[in-house]
Protein backbone atom coordinates (compact mmCIF):
# COMPACT_ATOMS: atom_id res chain seq x y z
CA UNK A 1 0.00 0.00 0.00
CA UNK A 2 1.74 3.29 -0.84
CA UNK A 3 2.42 5.89 2.22
CA UNK A 4 2.18 9.48 2.27
CA UNK A 5 4.06 11.59 1.16
CA UNK A 6 5.86 14.56 2.47
CA UNK A 7 7.36 15.16 6.42
CA UNK A 8 4.87 12.66 8.65
CA UNK A 9 4.90 13.35 12.45
CA UNK A 10 5.14 10.55 14.89
CA UNK A 11 2.22 11.16 17.18
CA UNK A 12 2.82 9.14 20.64
CA UNK A 13 -0.81 8.78 21.24
CA UNK A 14 -1.46 7.16 17.94
CA UNK A 15 1.34 4.32 18.91
CA UNK A 16 -0.47 3.67 21.84
CA UNK A 17 -3.81 3.78 20.00
CA UNK A 18 -2.12 0.76 17.82
CA UNK A 19 -0.85 -0.75 20.74
CA UNK A 20 -3.90 -0.85 22.55
CA UNK A 21 -5.27 -3.79 20.96
CA UNK A 22 -4.27 -6.77 23.19
CA UNK A 23 -5.04 -4.61 26.42
CA UNK A 24 -8.49 -4.44 25.06
CA UNK A 25 -8.84 -8.04 24.22
CA UNK A 26 -7.66 -8.88 27.67
CA UNK A 27 -9.98 -6.11 29.43
CA UNK A 28 -13.22 -8.06 27.91
CA UNK A 29 -12.35 -10.82 28.29
CA UNK A 30 -11.77 -11.10 32.16
CA UNK A 31 -14.59 -8.93 32.51
CA UNK A 32 -16.79 -11.69 31.14
CA UNK A 33 -15.21 -14.19 32.97
CA UNK A 34 -16.62 -11.48 35.87
CA UNK A 35 -20.04 -11.99 34.27
CA UNK A 36 -19.61 -8.63 32.38
CA UNK A 37 -21.89 -9.20 29.01
CA UNK A 38 -20.44 -7.77 26.01
CA UNK A 39 -22.51 -6.48 22.68
CA UNK A 40 -21.05 -6.70 19.15
CA UNK A 41 -22.43 -3.73 16.66
CA UNK A 42 -21.94 -2.93 13.05
CA UNK A 43 -23.30 0.27 12.49
CA UNK A 44 -23.99 4.17 14.09
CA UNK A 45 -27.78 3.37 14.54
CA UNK A 46 -27.41 1.21 17.38
CA UNK A 47 -27.29 3.70 20.55
CA UNK A 48 -23.74 2.97 23.13
CA UNK A 49 -25.42 4.76 25.45
CA UNK A 50 -27.92 1.58 25.95
CA UNK A 51 -25.68 -0.42 25.56
CA UNK A 52 -23.10 0.76 28.36
CA UNK A 53 -26.28 1.74 30.28
CA UNK A 54 -27.05 -1.83 30.86
CA UNK A 55 -23.51 -2.39 32.14
CA UNK A 56 -22.65 -4.37 29.25
CA UNK A 57 -19.59 -3.50 26.76
CA UNK A 58 -19.60 -3.19 23.10
CA UNK A 59 -17.14 -4.81 20.39
CA UNK A 60 -17.46 -3.16 16.90
CA UNK A 61 -17.36 -6.32 14.20
CA UNK A 62 -17.26 -4.58 11.05
CA UNK A 63 -14.73 -6.24 8.53
CA UNK A 64 -12.35 -4.30 6.76
CA UNK A 65 -10.04 -6.94 5.53
CA UNK A 66 -9.63 -8.50 1.99
CA UNK A 67 -8.44 -11.52 3.45
CA UNK A 68 -11.62 -13.25 4.75
CA UNK A 69 -13.45 -12.02 1.49
CA UNK A 70 -13.29 -15.21 -0.20
CA UNK A 71 -14.20 -16.99 2.67
CA UNK A 72 -17.81 -15.14 3.05
CA UNK A 73 -18.15 -15.88 -0.74
CA UNK A 74 -18.21 -19.85 -0.10
CA UNK A 75 -21.39 -18.45 1.54
CA UNK A 76 -22.50 -15.71 -0.08
CA UNK A 77 -22.98 -13.82 -3.55
CA UNK A 78 -19.85 -12.68 -4.68
CA UNK A 79 -22.12 -9.66 -5.92
CA UNK A 80 -22.39 -8.18 -2.66
CA UNK A 81 -20.01 -5.30 -0.43
CA UNK A 82 -16.63 -6.11 0.46
CA UNK A 83 -17.50 -5.08 3.88
CA UNK A 84 -20.46 -7.62 4.57
CA UNK A 85 -18.23 -10.23 2.61
CA UNK A 86 -15.15 -9.29 4.72
CA UNK A 87 -17.13 -9.16 7.98
CA UNK A 88 -19.02 -12.26 7.15
CA UNK A 89 -15.91 -13.90 6.40
CA UNK A 90 -13.97 -13.14 10.02
CA UNK A 91 -17.04 -14.11 11.97
CA UNK A 92 -17.65 -17.96 9.80
CA UNK A 93 -13.80 -18.77 9.08
CA UNK A 94 -13.13 -21.78 11.00
CA UNK A 95 -9.23 -22.01 10.70
CA UNK A 96 -9.50 -23.88 8.06
CA UNK A 97 -7.97 -22.04 5.50
CA UNK A 98 -5.16 -20.48 8.22
CA UNK A 99 -6.71 -17.52 8.85
CA UNK A 100 -7.81 -16.37 12.30
CA UNK A 101 -11.37 -15.94 12.77
CA UNK A 102 -12.53 -12.57 14.59
CA UNK A 103 -11.36 -12.41 18.11
CA UNK A 104 -14.04 -9.86 18.95
CA UNK A 105 -16.67 -12.14 17.50
CA UNK A 106 -15.71 -14.49 19.77
CA UNK A 107 -16.07 -12.58 22.65
CA UNK A 108 -19.62 -11.08 22.41
CA UNK A 109 -22.80 -12.58 23.92
CA UNK A 110 -25.03 -10.99 21.41
CA UNK A 111 -25.57 -9.32 18.48
CA UNK A 112 -27.35 -6.22 18.03
CA UNK A 113 -28.33 -5.15 14.51
CA UNK A 114 -30.09 -3.13 12.88
CA UNK A 115 -32.22 -3.10 9.55
CA UNK A 116 -30.41 -0.84 7.58
CA UNK A 117 -29.31 -1.89 3.78
CA UNK A 118 -30.50 -5.31 2.09
CA UNK A 119 -27.24 -6.98 2.51
CA UNK A 120 -26.86 -6.77 6.13
CA UNK A 121 -30.08 -7.36 6.97
CA UNK A 122 -29.75 -10.76 5.14
CA UNK A 123 -26.45 -11.35 6.94
CA UNK A 124 -27.61 -10.38 10.33
CA UNK A 125 -30.14 -13.17 9.60
CA UNK A 126 -27.47 -15.62 8.49
CA UNK A 127 -25.64 -14.41 12.45
CA UNK A 128 -28.31 -15.66 14.44
CA UNK A 129 -27.07 -19.35 13.91
CA UNK A 130 -23.79 -18.36 15.30
CA UNK A 131 -24.55 -15.90 18.04
CA UNK A 132 -28.26 -14.66 19.53
CA UNK A 133 -28.55 -10.82 17.11
CA UNK A 134 -31.20 -8.68 18.13
CA UNK A 135 -32.51 -6.42 15.13
CA UNK A 136 -33.46 -3.14 15.94
CA UNK A 137 -35.66 -2.42 13.24
CA UNK A 138 -35.18 1.24 11.79
CA UNK A 139 -37.79 4.11 10.01
CA UNK A 140 -36.99 4.58 6.20
CA UNK A 141 -38.13 8.18 6.41
CA UNK A 142 -36.93 9.47 9.02
CA UNK A 143 -38.46 12.69 8.79
CA UNK A 144 -41.80 12.03 9.95
CA UNK A 145 -43.24 11.84 13.32
CA UNK A 146 -44.68 8.72 12.82
CA UNK A 147 -40.81 7.77 12.38
CA UNK A 148 -40.27 9.17 15.76
CA UNK A 149 -42.35 7.40 17.43
CA UNK A 150 -41.79 3.66 15.66
CA UNK A 151 -37.90 4.75 16.35
CA UNK A 152 -38.46 5.64 20.24
CA UNK A 153 -40.78 2.39 20.59
CA UNK A 154 -37.81 0.18 18.89
CA UNK A 155 -35.09 1.86 21.46
CA UNK A 156 -37.51 0.90 24.18
CA UNK A 157 -37.77 -2.30 23.28
CA UNK A 158 -33.77 -2.61 22.48
CA UNK A 159 -33.30 -1.13 26.06
CA UNK A 160 -35.52 -4.04 27.08
CA UNK A 161 -33.67 -6.63 25.80
CA UNK A 162 -30.03 -5.38 27.32
CA UNK A 163 -31.75 -5.13 30.81
CA UNK A 164 -32.83 -9.22 30.14
CA UNK A 165 -29.12 -9.92 28.89
CA UNK A 166 -27.03 -8.24 31.68
CA UNK A 167 -30.09 -8.75 34.68
CA UNK A 168 -29.59 -5.18 34.80
CA UNK A 169 -32.08 -1.98 34.43
CA UNK A 170 -31.08 0.66 33.06
CA UNK A 171 -31.69 3.53 34.77
CA UNK A 172 -32.07 7.47 34.08
CA UNK A 173 -29.45 8.19 36.02
CA UNK A 174 -27.21 5.57 33.92
CA UNK A 175 -28.35 6.88 31.00
CA UNK A 176 -27.77 10.23 31.99
CA UNK A 177 -24.13 9.59 32.35
CA UNK A 178 -23.59 7.40 29.56
CA UNK A 179 -25.27 10.22 26.89
CA UNK A 180 -22.33 12.68 28.73
CA UNK A 181 -19.66 10.45 28.41
CA UNK A 182 -20.67 10.04 24.90
CA UNK A 183 -21.29 13.50 24.32
CA UNK A 184 -17.91 14.19 26.00
CA UNK A 185 -16.18 11.87 23.18
CA UNK A 186 -18.10 13.90 20.05
CA UNK A 187 -16.89 17.38 21.63
CA UNK A 188 -13.18 15.71 21.53
CA UNK A 189 -13.65 14.35 17.83
CA UNK A 190 -15.02 18.21 17.20
CA UNK A 191 -12.16 19.56 18.46
CA UNK A 192 -9.58 17.40 16.48
CA UNK A 193 -11.44 18.15 13.47
CA UNK A 194 -11.74 21.78 14.46
CA UNK A 195 -7.61 21.52 14.32
CA UNK A 196 -7.53 19.82 10.71
CA UNK A 197 -9.64 22.93 9.76
CA UNK A 198 -6.12 24.71 9.84
CA UNK A 199 -4.02 25.62 6.62
CA UNK A 200 -1.98 23.50 6.30
CA UNK A 201 -3.40 20.86 8.42
CA UNK A 202 -1.49 19.21 11.13
CA UNK A 203 -2.51 15.52 10.87
CA UNK A 204 -3.26 13.60 7.90
CA UNK A 205 -6.31 12.06 6.74
CA UNK A 206 -4.63 8.64 7.63
CA UNK A 207 -3.93 9.60 10.91
CA UNK A 208 -7.02 10.64 12.00
CA UNK A 209 -8.59 7.56 10.58
CA UNK A 210 -6.51 5.26 12.74
CA UNK A 211 -8.15 6.60 15.87
CA UNK A 212 -12.03 6.33 14.06
CA UNK A 213 -11.73 2.72 13.55
CA UNK A 214 -10.82 2.46 16.65
CA UNK A 215 -13.23 4.61 18.52
CA UNK A 216 -15.85 1.44 18.76
CA UNK A 217 -13.16 -1.11 19.72
CA UNK A 218 -12.04 0.65 22.36
CA UNK A 219 -13.94 1.23 25.87
CA UNK A 220 -14.86 4.96 25.90
CA UNK A 221 -12.98 5.99 28.48
CA UNK A 222 -9.64 4.84 27.11
CA UNK A 223 -10.88 6.81 23.89
CA UNK A 224 -11.33 9.56 25.50
CA UNK A 225 -8.26 9.50 27.26
CA UNK A 226 -6.23 8.75 23.81
CA UNK A 227 -8.15 11.52 22.37
CA UNK A 228 -6.75 14.04 24.95
CA UNK A 229 -3.06 12.99 24.44
CA UNK A 230 -3.36 13.21 20.39
CA UNK A 231 -5.39 16.78 20.74
CA UNK A 232 -2.34 17.76 22.74
CA UNK A 233 -0.16 16.70 20.51
CA UNK A 234 -1.66 17.86 17.46
CA UNK A 235 -1.92 21.23 18.67
CA UNK A 236 1.78 21.94 19.81
CA UNK A 237 2.85 20.42 15.81
CA UNK A 238 4.20 22.86 13.44
CA UNK A 239 2.98 21.22 9.75
CA UNK A 240 5.06 21.64 7.44
CA UNK A 241 4.38 24.71 5.39
CA UNK A 242 3.22 23.24 2.06
CA UNK A 243 0.48 23.73 0.45
CA UNK A 244 -1.71 20.37 -0.58
CA UNK A 245 -4.53 20.14 -2.35
CA UNK A 246 -7.64 19.62 0.62
CA UNK A 247 -10.05 16.46 0.01
CA UNK A 248 -13.32 15.74 1.71
CA UNK A 249 -13.48 11.94 1.73
CA UNK A 250 -17.02 10.92 1.37
CA UNK A 251 -19.70 8.24 1.37
CA UNK A 252 -18.93 4.09 2.35
CA UNK A 253 -17.25 3.37 6.05
CA UNK A 254 -13.79 2.52 6.50
CA UNK A 255 -13.79 0.01 8.93
CA UNK A 256 -10.06 -1.53 10.76
CA UNK A 257 -7.81 -2.91 7.99
CA UNK A 258 -9.39 -1.08 4.87
CA UNK A 259 -7.20 2.50 4.30
CA UNK A 260 -6.88 2.05 0.66
CA UNK A 261 -8.15 5.34 -0.95
CA UNK A 262 -7.20 7.23 2.09
CA UNK A 263 -3.85 6.02 1.71
CA UNK A 264 -3.75 6.50 -2.43
CA UNK A 265 -4.14 9.88 -1.86
CA UNK A 266 -2.18 10.99 0.34
CA UNK A 267 0.57 9.08 -1.49
CA UNK A 268 -0.30 11.42 -4.21
CA UNK A 269 0.29 14.71 -1.95
CA UNK A 270 -3.31 15.29 -1.42
CA UNK A 271 -4.16 15.94 2.27
CA UNK A 272 -7.46 15.03 3.49
CA UNK A 273 -9.12 16.91 6.08
CA UNK A 274 -12.65 15.66 6.54
CA UNK A 275 -14.60 12.27 5.91
CA UNK A 276 -18.14 12.33 5.20
CA UNK A 277 -18.46 8.92 6.33
CA UNK A 278 -19.18 6.45 9.19
CA UNK A 279 -15.46 6.36 9.98
CA UNK A 280 -15.73 10.15 9.99
CA UNK A 281 -17.94 12.55 10.61
CA UNK A 282 -21.52 11.10 10.50
CA UNK A 283 -19.76 9.54 14.04
CA UNK A 284 -20.03 12.20 15.81
CA UNK A 285 -21.13 15.58 14.64
CA UNK A 286 -24.57 15.88 16.41
CA UNK A 287 -25.08 15.70 19.95
CA UNK A 288 -27.72 14.33 22.47
CA UNK A 289 -29.45 16.82 23.95
CA UNK A 290 -28.74 16.60 27.70
CA UNK A 291 -32.04 18.29 29.16
CA UNK A 292 -34.55 16.16 27.74
CA UNK A 293 -36.40 12.92 28.51
CA UNK A 294 -33.28 10.50 27.73
CA UNK A 295 -34.84 8.35 25.35
CA UNK A 296 -36.09 10.93 23.42
CA UNK A 297 -33.38 12.34 23.24
CA UNK A 298 -31.34 9.38 21.79
CA UNK A 299 -34.12 8.97 19.60
CA UNK A 300 -34.13 11.92 18.14
CA UNK A 301 -30.15 12.23 17.46
CA UNK A 302 -29.63 8.35 16.34
CA UNK A 303 -32.71 8.96 13.67
CA UNK A 304 -30.91 11.94 12.11
CA UNK A 305 -27.71 9.62 10.91
CA UNK A 306 -27.58 10.80 7.62
CA UNK A 307 -26.88 6.83 6.28
CA UNK A 308 -27.91 6.52 2.60
CA UNK A 309 -30.26 3.57 3.65
CA UNK A 310 -33.16 6.29 4.76
CA UNK A 311 -35.13 8.11 2.07
CA UNK A 312 -34.84 10.68 1.04
CA UNK A 313 -31.70 11.62 2.89
CA UNK A 314 -31.70 15.43 2.11
CA UNK A 315 -29.85 15.79 5.16
CA UNK A 316 -27.01 14.28 3.78
CA UNK A 317 -26.48 16.38 1.06
CA UNK A 318 -26.83 19.96 3.18
CA UNK A 319 -24.45 17.97 5.50
CA UNK A 320 -21.88 17.33 2.67
CA UNK A 321 -21.93 21.08 1.59
CA UNK A 322 -21.70 22.33 4.59
CA UNK A 323 -18.49 20.43 5.63
CA UNK A 324 -16.84 21.22 2.22
CA UNK A 325 -17.49 25.29 3.20
CA UNK A 326 -16.19 24.55 6.98
CA UNK A 327 -13.47 22.61 5.70
CA UNK A 328 -12.36 24.72 2.84
CA UNK A 329 -11.85 21.63 0.66
CA UNK A 330 -10.66 22.06 -2.88
CA UNK A 331 -12.16 18.59 -3.81
CA UNK A 332 -14.28 16.23 -2.85
CA UNK A 333 -13.32 11.96 -3.75
CA UNK A 334 -16.39 10.14 -3.54
CA UNK A 335 -15.71 7.23 -2.27
CA UNK A 336 -18.18 3.98 -2.89
CA UNK A 337 -17.69 -0.29 -1.84
CA UNK A 338 -18.93 -2.16 -5.06
CA UNK A 339 -22.64 -3.51 -4.61
CA UNK A 340 -23.20 -0.66 -1.97
CA UNK A 341 -26.00 0.70 -4.04
CA UNK A 342 -27.15 3.14 -1.86
CA UNK A 343 -24.41 5.34 -1.43
CA UNK A 344 -23.71 4.64 -5.11
CA UNK A 345 -27.05 5.55 -6.47
CA UNK A 346 -26.79 8.81 -4.11
CA UNK A 347 -23.99 9.72 -5.62
CA UNK A 348 -26.02 10.87 -8.57
CA UNK A 349 -27.75 13.43 -5.59
CA UNK A 350 -24.15 14.67 -4.47
CA UNK A 351 -22.61 15.55 -7.46
CA UNK A 352 -25.16 17.31 -8.69
CA UNK A 353 -24.90 19.41 -5.21
CA UNK A 354 -21.07 19.47 -5.66
CA UNK A 355 -21.26 21.49 -9.46
CA UNK A 356 -23.84 23.74 -8.67
CA UNK A 357 -21.47 24.93 -5.38
CA UNK A 358 -18.73 24.71 -7.94
CA UNK A 359 -16.83 21.56 -6.01
CA UNK A 360 -15.23 19.37 -8.14
CA UNK A 361 -16.00 15.46 -7.41
CA UNK A 362 -14.29 12.41 -8.20
CA UNK A 363 -16.04 9.02 -7.73
CA UNK A 364 -14.16 5.86 -6.51
CA UNK A 365 -15.99 2.60 -6.80
CA UNK A 366 -13.47 0.06 -5.40
CA UNK A 367 -13.40 -3.05 -2.95
CA UNK A 368 -10.87 -4.01 -0.49
CA UNK A 369 -8.18 -5.94 -2.87
CA UNK A 370 -4.95 -4.36 -4.53
CA UNK A 371 -5.86 -4.90 -7.76
CA UNK A 372 -7.01 -1.43 -9.04
CA UNK A 373 -4.25 0.38 -6.47
CA UNK A 374 -2.59 1.55 -9.92
CA UNK A 375 -5.36 2.70 -11.77
CA UNK A 376 -7.12 4.26 -8.93
CA UNK A 377 -3.67 6.18 -8.43
CA UNK A 378 -3.64 7.21 -12.35
CA UNK A 379 -7.19 8.60 -11.53
CA UNK A 380 -6.24 10.70 -8.20
CA UNK A 381 -2.64 11.95 -9.76
CA UNK A 382 -5.13 13.78 -12.79
CA UNK A 383 -8.02 14.87 -9.95
CA UNK A 384 -5.19 16.89 -7.62
CA UNK A 385 -3.66 18.18 -10.45
CA UNK A 386 -6.76 19.65 -11.86
CA UNK A 387 -7.57 20.98 -8.48
CA UNK A 388 -4.14 22.33 -7.49
S1 LIG B 1 -23.24 3.46 6.33
FE1 LIG B 1 -25.29 3.32 7.27
S2 LIG B 1 -25.57 1.11 7.55
FE2 LIG B 1 -23.36 1.45 7.27
S3 LIG B 1 -22.53 1.73 9.35
FE3 LIG B 1 -23.05 3.74 8.56
S4 LIG B 1 -25.11 4.15 9.35
FE4 LIG B 1 -24.78 1.94 9.47
S1 LIG C 1 -21.12 -0.23 2.61
FE1 LIG C 1 -23.19 -0.10 1.76
S2 LIG C 1 -23.78 -2.19 1.17
FE2 LIG C 1 -21.99 -2.30 2.52
S3 LIG C 1 -22.83 -2.62 4.56
FE3 LIG C 1 -22.56 -0.41 4.32
S4 LIG C 1 -24.51 0.38 3.50
FE4 LIG C 1 -24.50 -1.87 3.26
Amino acid sequence: MPMPVGKMHSFKSLENIKNSYIERIHQVSDERKKGKKSVGTFCLFVPDEIIFAAGADRMILCGGKNDTVSIAEQYLPRNICPLVKSSFGSIVNDGCSGIKSCSHFSMVDMIVAENTCDSKKKMYELLDNYVPTYVIDLPQRPDTPEAMRYFLSELEKFRDAMEQLTGNKVTDERLKEEIRSSNETRKLLHKLYELRKRDPSPISGIEVLKILQKQYFLSPDKLKEYLRELINEVESTEPEQVHKPRIMISGCPMPGGNTKVPAIIESKGGAIVAEESCTGTRSFWDMVDENKDHMLALAERYIKIPCSCMSPNERRIDNILELAREFKVDGVVYYTLQFCHGYNIEKYKVQQALKKAGIPMLSIETDYSDSDVEQIGLRVDAFLEMIS
